[in-house]
């Protein structure tokens, strides 16, 4: 298995980390196009409740992250990543403006830029690969599963053919892909996630990141959950899918993330992963054992 650190390292030749900034402030599941009430599990944040915020302008938003991580950094090297909500959701023009400003201090190395597989226009694709001539950018599509029963009850909102094509246009533009995917999705059994992850290697994604299911405050999962149909993993149980799923990653897919993180005065559940520094320390011991 290959993790993002050691090919980030191998491939901008130093320690490079995250600036979470935002642009867009919706998607097209929470203004009406496809529905308003969001996917199933995302929080009012939009799934990046670590982000600056996009009330900012993006030097701005750049200077404030990099304060925050500055205690950690001395000399290092960073990614412009656009986290919450849909990020190619939103004027083109305005995009490109937002974009190129985020790339233009020379310590940015790569944007990387989260959205849905169902934004992806051509017009956006030209501005990818515009960037892309720039400066690397990885694309994140958020997938969460590969079968269509659980995208349905989630609400993703759109078919795995639309995520077959957003992943062939943007490879064929040397746009590098990195897939999210959801782990214990009520009603998915570990062959199901198995499928999935198997799924995304042979799409040809250059990376994955593998998320835990986190039940937060104010989202109708966590109805769901109070009425006894979300069943939680236990860290041991998650250490233990993680292994049988890691061990199907080639190296060619970079391991971005082994569990997500949920802001902990929204978690609801699984509360042994609001301590993010001891289950990484576990997980890390059992899938190097
Ligand atoms: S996960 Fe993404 S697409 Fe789904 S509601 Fe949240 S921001 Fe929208």
């Amino acid at each position: 298995m290959k993790r993002l650190n050691e090919y980030l390292r191998e491939r901008f030749g130093c320690k490079v980390y995250k600036l979470s900034l935002s642009a867009v402030k919706t998607c097209p599941n929470r203004d009406g196009t496809l529905g308003n009430k969001g996917c199933i599990f995302c929080s009012a944040g939009g799934s990046g409740d670590f982000s600056e915020s996009p009330e900012l302008p993006v030097k701005e938003q750049i200077a404030r992250a990099k304060e925050r991580v500055s205690a950690k950094i001395k000399d290092g090297r960073y990614i412009a990543y656009f986290q919450s909500f849909t990020n190619t959701y939103a004027p083109v023009r305005y995009l490109e403006r937002v974009f190129n400003e985020a790339i233009e201090p020379d310590d940015i190395v790569a944007l990387s830029i989260g959205t849905r597989p169902d934004c992806l226009g051509e017009e956006i694709l030209e501005l990818l690969t515009k960037l892309n001539s720039k400066k690397p950018v990885f694309v994140e599509l958020g997938l969460q599963t590969m079968h269509e029963k659980t995208a349905e009850y989630i609400r993703r909102g759109y078919p795995l053919s639309v995520y077959d094509k957003a992943v062939r246009e943007l490879k064929d533009r040397n746009i590098e892909v990195v897939v999210h995917v959801i782990l214990g999705l009520p009603g998915e059994s570990y062959e199901d996630m198995e499928e999935t992850v198997k799924y995304v290697v042979a799409s040809g994604a250059d990376g994955i990141k593998l998320q835990l299911l986190h039940v937060l405050k104010g989202t109708d999962l966590e109805k769901d959950y109070e009425a006894g149909r979300v069943p939680v993993m236990t860290l041991d149980e998650y250490a233990g899918l993680l292994k049988r799923l890691t061990a199907l990653i080639p190296d060619t897919c970079v391991v971005h993330r082994l569990t997500g993180d949920g802001p902990k005065k929204l978690l609801v559940a699984p509360l042994w992963s609001a301590d993010k520094k001891k289950v990484l320390n576990i997980l890390n011991k059992v899938l190097s054992g």
